[in-house]
C-alpha cells in the first residue's frame, strides 16, 4: 500500500494535464450522503425510483419528498436544529479537505480538469476552476412547462412557507409561482435523462488529454459517466488511478488506493510538492 502511494504520487508529479473524476464519496465528510455506503437516507429512498425521471413526471411528490429528507438529514448532521430547519435557516455543505486538495492540484502548476457526477457545487466553492458537471446542478430548477429557469433559494423558500419542514407535514411540489404555475424540477440529471448538452463531450477530451485520471469516491456504476475514467487507458502512456473507500474500480484501475478522501489527497499533495521540489 506505501508503495502504491509512493508511485501514484510519482505518476502525478509527472504529468501535466490531470482529470480527476469525482463521486459521491467526495462529498460524504462534508454532510452529504453517497449512494451505495450503508445505513442513512437512500435505504428508505431507493434512488433508483425516487431518482427517476419516468417517475417524476407521473408523480413529481416523490422526489421533493425524497429532496425534503436529505435536505433535512444534511441539516441535521451539520449539527443544525430542528428550530432552525423549520425557520428555513438550513445549514449547508461546504467543501472539505478533498475538494481542496483537487484545487491545490492546480497550484502545483498542473492542468486540471475536474469531472464530477456531483451536482454539490463544492468543487468550483474549493476553487477548481476547469469543473464539469456531467449530472447538472441542484443550484437551480427549470419549469417543466414554459422551461424558465428558477434558483434553489426560490424553491427552498415556497418548500419552507408551505410548512413543508414541519414535522408531518406534506410535500408540496414547487411550481413555477408568478409564472406559468408549472412544475418545478431540479437541474439534476434522473435516471433515464439525457446529460447536459455537451458534457460528455468536454469530458471525453478532458480524459483524452490527460496523462493521468484520478477516480475519487465513485463507484463507477452509473452509465454512461462511468465509461469515461477507462478511456484514458487508450491514449498512449495514459494510467487509470482509484482512490476509494471500499474495492470499487479495483480491477480497472492501474494503480488502485483504498483510503478515505480527506486524508489520502492531501496527504498525496504533499508529496507531490516534495517530489516536484526535488526533481
Ligand atoms: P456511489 O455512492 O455509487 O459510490 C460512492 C463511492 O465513494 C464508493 O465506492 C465509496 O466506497 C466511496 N466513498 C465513500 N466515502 C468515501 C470517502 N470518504 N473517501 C473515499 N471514498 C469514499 O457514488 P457515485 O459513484 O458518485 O454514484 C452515485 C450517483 O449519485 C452519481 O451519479 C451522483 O450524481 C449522485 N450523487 C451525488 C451526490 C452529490 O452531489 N454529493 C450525492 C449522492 C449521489
Amino acid at each position: 500500500e506505501e508503495e502504491t502511494f509512493e508511485e501514484v504520487a510519482r505518476t502525478l508529479s509527472k504529468a501535466k494535464r490531470i482529470t480527476v473524476f469525482s463521486g459521491a464519496g467526495v462529498s460524504v465528510s462534508s454532510g452529504i450522503p453517497d449512494f451505495r455506503s450503508p445505513g442513512g437516507i437512500w435505504t428508505r429512498f431507493d434512488p433508483m425510483v425516487y431518482c427517476d425521471y419516468e417517475n417524476f413526471l407521473d408523480k413529481p411528490e416523490m422526489f421533493w419528498t425524497m429532496v425534503k429528507c436529505l435536505y433535512q438529514d444534511i441539516h441535521f448532521s451539520l449539527g443544525g436544529s430542528r428550530e432552525e430547519l423549520e425557520r428555513g435557516e438550513l445549514r449547508s455543505p461546504r467543501p472539505n479537505e478533498a475538494h481542496s486538495a483537487v484545487a491545490d492540484l492546480e497550484a502545483l502548476g498542473k492542468r486540471v480538469s475536474v469531472v464530477t457526477q456531483n451536482i454539490d457545487g463544492l468543487h468550483s466553492a474549493a476553487a477548481s476552476k476547469d469543473v464539469i458537471e456531467l449530472h447538472g446542478t441542484d443550484s437551480s430548477c427549470t419549469c417543466m412547462t414554459c422551461k424558465e429557469v428558477v434558483s434553489r433559494e426560490e424553491v427552498l423558500k415556497q418548500i419552507v412557507e408551505g410548512g413543508g419542514f414541519r414535522r408531518g407535514s406534506v410535500t408540496i411540489v414547487p411550481r413555477h409561482g408568478g409564472g406559468c404555475g408549472g412544475v418545478l424540477k431540479a437541474d439534476v440529471v434522473l435516471f433515464g435523462e439525457a446529460l447536459p448538452t455537451g458534457a460528455m463531450m468536454k469530458a471525453t477530451k478532458a480524459v483524452m488529454a490527460s496523462t493521468v485520471v484520478l477516480v475519487v469516491g465513485s463507484s463507477l456504476n452509473v452509465a454512461p459517466a462511468n465509461m469515461l475514467p477507462t478511456m484514458v487507458k487508450y491514449r498512449p502512456f495514459g494510467k487509470l488511478v482509484v482512490l476509494n473507500l471500499d474495492t470499487s474500480g479495483k480491477e480497472q484501475a492501474d494503480l488502485f488506493l483504498q483510503g478515505e478522501a480527506t486524508v489520502v489527497l492531501p496527504k498525496l499533495v504533499q508529496r507531490m510538492k516534495e517530489l516536484m521540489t526535488w526533481n
